[in-house]
């Protein structure tokens, strides 16, 4: 088979032929049609995140070895199987969930496997899709596509499932505004999925009058350019200047962080989602004053994965794709992405 590996921290990608594995156990091999290219692989090709403060968290510390097959957002069709598989066929085409866990520690004896004390998930911990094969570790990972477009499926095992879950925690307050900081992939999946699963107003901001257009095309009530100096009390005055009862916020870096404080409203939900990163200091007595919650949200479980391709399957939800790469083009995939040339998602197509 062949794969786009990541040798050493921003290093170009390199393809490496290796002999296609035969799946044993609970194991399945599953041909890609597309995988998609997500903004954290861009972090695993960095190295690691950005902490602040001049400090930097390498991902070989948290147990990412290189070389790596980068790709969580796998769809494809499935080419072999372990003799004790039966709930999936050969030729079943399938979506890949990728947040594995150890199985045994309190998440994910309690289906959590996205945040497990030991993750294996594939693209970081274990080779992913910029492959023309992936071997899945069991069956139970899988989740058939049943007429959903492979290419659209793919967001819903990272971007689409995140911006789920976090969609789904801003809305515990039930919210009246919702603002959505970020407009990218995460993002439009954000405010497609407020637009369907809230009753709440929804505002977005990004840096970027192009990708707010698409997202008022996808819900969004109101955007906002955050270049513009006046964002905050923009916000406000659109908030009936309480605030925002919930801020999403998809980029999670200094300046977004403190537009996010500056606009939640008292008792307002914060859910920080993008891996950006930094640090800023923070007034402690706003927290118990205004009694906010401050949350975070790292991607979701396989039911959520499963409830997401049902909407997907109903049209209620239209990841965009913007851009297919082959499986030569991954640098190109990748430094399109850090130069913010990519609406929505792209994807590889091996
Ligand atoms: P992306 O590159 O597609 O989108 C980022 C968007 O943020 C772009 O539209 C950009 O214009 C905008 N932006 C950047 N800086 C901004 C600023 N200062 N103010 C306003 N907008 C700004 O990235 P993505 O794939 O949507 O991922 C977003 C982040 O979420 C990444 O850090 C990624 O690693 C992270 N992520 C987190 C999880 C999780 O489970 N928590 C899962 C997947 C991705
Ligand atoms: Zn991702």
């Amino acid at each position: 088979m062949k794969s786009s590996r990541i040798t050493s921290p921003n290093e170009p990608l390199t393809l490496s032929e290796s002999v296609t594995p035969t799946p044993e156990g609970s194991q399945v091999l599953v041909k890609v049609k597309s995988v998609g290219v997500c903004h954290s692989d861009l972090h695993l090709w960095e190295g690691g995140y950005d902490l602040g403060d001049g400090k930097f968290m390498k991902v070989t510390d948290r147990g990412v070895k290189y070389p790596v097959t980068p790709g969580h957002e796998i769809v494809g069709t499935v080419e072999n199987i372990a003799s004790s598989v039966s709930n999936i066929s050969k030729g079943d085409d399938v979506l890949v969930f990728p947040w594995i866990g150890c199985g045994e520690c309190p998440a994910c004896k309690v289906g959590n496997e996205n945040l497990c004390d030991a993750p294996r998930s594939m693209g970081v911990f274990q080779d992913g899709g910029y492959s023309d094969y992936a071997l899945i570790p069991n069956s139970k990972y899988l989740a058939k596509l049943d007429g959903v477009d492979p290419d659209v499926a793919t967001s819903l095992a990272c971007s689409g499932l995140t911006a789920y879950t976090a969609i789904k925690k801003a809305n515990q307050n039930t919210p009246e505004f919702i603002v959505i900081v970020g407009a990218g992939g995460l993002g439009l999946m954000g405010v497609q999925i407020a637009s369907a699963i809230t009753d709440a107003k929804i505002i977005c901001v990004d840096l970027d009058d192009q990708k707010l257009e698409i997202a008022k095309k996808m819900g969004a009530d109101y955007t906002i350019n955050s270049k513009d100096p006046e964002t905050a009390q923009k916000i406000m005055s659109i908030c009936n200047n309480k605030g925002a009862d919930s801020v999403v916020d998809f980029v999670n870096a200094p300046p977004t962080a403190k537009l996010d404080f500056a606009i939640l409203r008292k008792r307002g939900n914060l859910v920080l989602v993008g891996l950006f990163g930094g640090s800023f200091e923070l007034s402690l007595v706003t927290i118990p004053l205004k009694s906010i919650i401050i949350q975070g949200a790292y991607t979701g479980n396989y039911d959520d994965m499963v409830e997401l391709l049902a909407l997907a399957r109903k049209g209620v939800i239209n990841p965009v794709i913007s851009k297919r790469y082959s499986l030569d083009e991954t640098n190109a995939a990748l430094e399109d992405l850090k130069t913010r040339k990519i609406i929505g998602r792209a994807v590889i197509n091996p």
